[in-house]
């Protein structure tokens, strides 16, 4: 009897069924290149180094080109992992961010230069290297941080929130490799989000889809009552990405920068709704070991702006492809902070 046709749909059902085992074994590592980072070689490069290094899954900006880049990233750590030593156990998942308007993920920072008085002190601070030397924003590179607003002594810095329109650019991301989908929704707007989630619910029916949602604008209560409205229409498949202070990861590698991820997961985690949970907004090294002291439980741990940050000095040389021993070093630093962030929280 000659062997069943395996088609798509059965390779959806088993990319879903690894997905659920990573995370009922508290497995999942997120590397997040950025919901607003649209600079096609970072992610590349992103994508290759963490891929190699053993993430789980990589979020990326919801455009297609920002889509083939990571996808080519991967291919590349194939093509390079047995010359290296390395066995990658599981091919990345793609996952693509959206937000709600106004969302911080999802705003792009604007100079007005009327007001601006070149003081230079929002291009020292801003890690992406999204302001120029003549104070203008490179849109593509700005992931909304905020970084350069705080600094600024002339508040010279407002952002700019486009709305995408999602049933247009999501279906084209899915055909070139997404499986999952996140909505950030930190806005208090029941109405928008709803609407926003029915979205990506009728778009990703066979995979798991991911909420962010922090404390700021949002009371304990109301955290709540959101997770409640997603979790009756996507029951299991659930992730909530419980986020402490988004895009603050940059800052510093101490438990301090990573407690509030903690404080929103614990809400999560006692609501007893049966969702699974991510720590993200401030994660560093000592995430896991953090939740783990103080008894939360996780299945994962997203890591954006402190990732980006300790392989930044590795991916930014120019001839990184060709030079074996950068890539090495990248890849075990990436690699350390996976090891330590998912031993702690799986213990
Ligand atoms: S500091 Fe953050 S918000 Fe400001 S330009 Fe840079 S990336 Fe954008
Ligand atoms: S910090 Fe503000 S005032 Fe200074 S250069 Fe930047 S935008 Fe201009």
């Amino acid at each position: 009897m000659g062997k069943r046709k395996i088609n798509n749909s059965d390779m959806n059902r088993a990319r879903y069924n690894r997905l659920k085992k990573i995370l009922q074994q508290r497995k999942l590592f997120k590397l997040v290149c950025g919901a607003g980072n649209e600079d096609p070689e970072e992610v590349k490069r992103l994508a290759f180094i963490f891929t190699l290094a053993g993430s789980t899954m990589l979020d990326l900006s919801a455009n297609a080109d920002i889509v083939d880049a990571a996808a080519e990233g991967i291919r590349k750590a194939y093509e390079i992992a047995p010359l290296l030593g390395r066995d990658i156990r599981v091919k990345p998942y793609l996952n693509v961010s959206i937000g709600l308007k106004g969302d911080p993920h999802v705003r792009k920072a604007q100079i007005n230069l009327d007001n601006c008085s070149k003081c230079g002190l929002c291009i020292t601070v801003c890690q992406q290297k999204a302001i120029s030397d003549d104070c203008k924003v490179v849109k593509y590179r700005c992931i909304g941080c905020g970084h350069c607003e705080t600094i600024c002594p002339k508040a010279a810095i407002q952002y700019i929130s486009k709305r995408l329109d999602f049933n247009k650019i999501l279906p084209l991301c899915i055909q070139r490799g997404v499986e999952t989908l996140e909505l950030h929704a930190a806005i208090d707007d029941d109405k928008a989000f709803l609407a926003d989630w029915k979205i990506i619910n009728n778009l990703i029916q066979g995979n798991f889809i991911s909420l962010c949602i922090d404390r700021s604008l949002l009371s304990d209560e109301h955290l709540i009552d959101r997770i409640k409205m997603a979790y009756v229409l996507t029951g299991e498949r659930l992730i909530i990405q419980a986020d402490g202070i988004p895009m603050s990861g940059s800052e510093n590698d101490d438990y301090n920068n990573t407690l509030q991820a903690i404080a929103c997961a614990d809400i999560v985690g006692k609501s007893k709704i049966p969702v699974k949970i991510v720590l993200s907004g401030g994660t560093n090294r000592k995430t896991g070991l953090l939740a783990k002291q103080c008894a939360v439980g996780v299945h994962g741990v997203a890591i954006g702006s402190f990732a980006r940050k300790i392989v930044k000095e590795f991916i930014s040389q120019d001839k990184f492809y060709d030079n074996k021993s950068l890539i090495k070093k990248a890849v075990s630093v990436a690699d350390e902070l996976i090891r330590v962030n998912l031993e702690a929280i799986g213990d």
